[in-house]
């Protein structure tokens, strides 16, 4: 569901990504995992529409969105650091990007509720952002993300400022949701262990390339070459 081909980005002259290869099935969940500065949100931003492209293609479905603006390529988006509007509810939170979209007062009512219900936020609807904890924030922000209905997911270490327990139970929550909505979904972590768990592939990000892009059981028992063993804990 999700194609991209040839990506590359600098900024200035200095390579952030480049050759970018990936084929995402429909339905699946992908976790893109690497170091601190390998490229991840700046390769997520691109696929958003956040950031330019230097080269390349990006298809979801049969379609070419390479040129499209943020809103109309059908791609959601979770930041680490939930990005919420502070002087609005949980529920003005999550129906804003449906009023962009004009969407009509009783139909937008009817998707934030169903959606703010699929979070487990229904008793918090009406409290603002600064009255909820992080791991409701960053429920919210998937809201906000889900509400438009992508066709794909993008989520940027969205439990990286949570506290371990928390995270977990955040984890598979999303991971539940996304199975539930056979929702396409490229999430961003630089914990290994995360990754292993929730995801169907990861993709191993080392200094702007994918390296190795399989199931967790292959990366820990053929990884593609030294550094991508060095990322998954084999040291020799
Ligand atoms: P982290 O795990 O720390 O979030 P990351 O893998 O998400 O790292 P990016 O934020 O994509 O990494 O940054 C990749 C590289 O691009 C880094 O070297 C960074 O300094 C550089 N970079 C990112 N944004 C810009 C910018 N706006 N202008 C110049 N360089 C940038
Ligand atoms: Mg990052």
């Amino acid at each position: 569901a999700l194609h991209l081909s040839g990506l590359a980005k600098c900024f200035d002259t200095t390579p952030v990504f480049q050759e970018i290869e990936a084929d995402i099935a429909h339905g699946e969940f992908i976790t893109l995992l690497g170091p601190s500065g390998c490229g991840k949100s700046t390769l997520l931003r691109a696929i958003a529409g956040l950031t330019l492209l230097d080269q390349g293609r990006i298809r979801v479905g049969g379609d070419d969105i390479t040129y499209l603006p943020p809103q109309r390529r059908g791609v959601g988006m979770v930041f680490q650091h939930y990005a919420l509007f502070p002087n609005m509810t949980v529920a003005g939170n999550v129906a804003f990007g449906l009023r962009m979209q004009r969407v009509e007062a009783g139909e937008r009512a009817r998707r934030v509720e169903e959606v703010v219900r699929l979070v487990e936020l229904t008793d918090q609807a009406h409290k603002f952002p600064q009255q909820l904890s992080g791991g409701q924030r960053q429920r919210v922000a998937l809201a906000r993300a889900l509400v438009v209905e992508p066709r794909v997911l993008l989520m940027d270490e969205p439990l990286s400022a949570l506290d371990a327990r928390i995270r977990r139970h955040l984890r598979d929550q999303i991971r539940e949701i996304q199975r539930s909505l056979g929702l396409t979904t490229l999430f961003v972590t630089h914990d290994q262990e995360e990754a292993l768990l929730i995801s169907d592939r990861v993709f191993l990000m080392h200094q702007g390339r994918i390296l190795q892009q399989a199931s967790a059981e292959t990366l820990y028992s053929r990884p593609v070459d030294k550094a991508a063993a060095g990322f998954m804990g084999h040291y020799n």
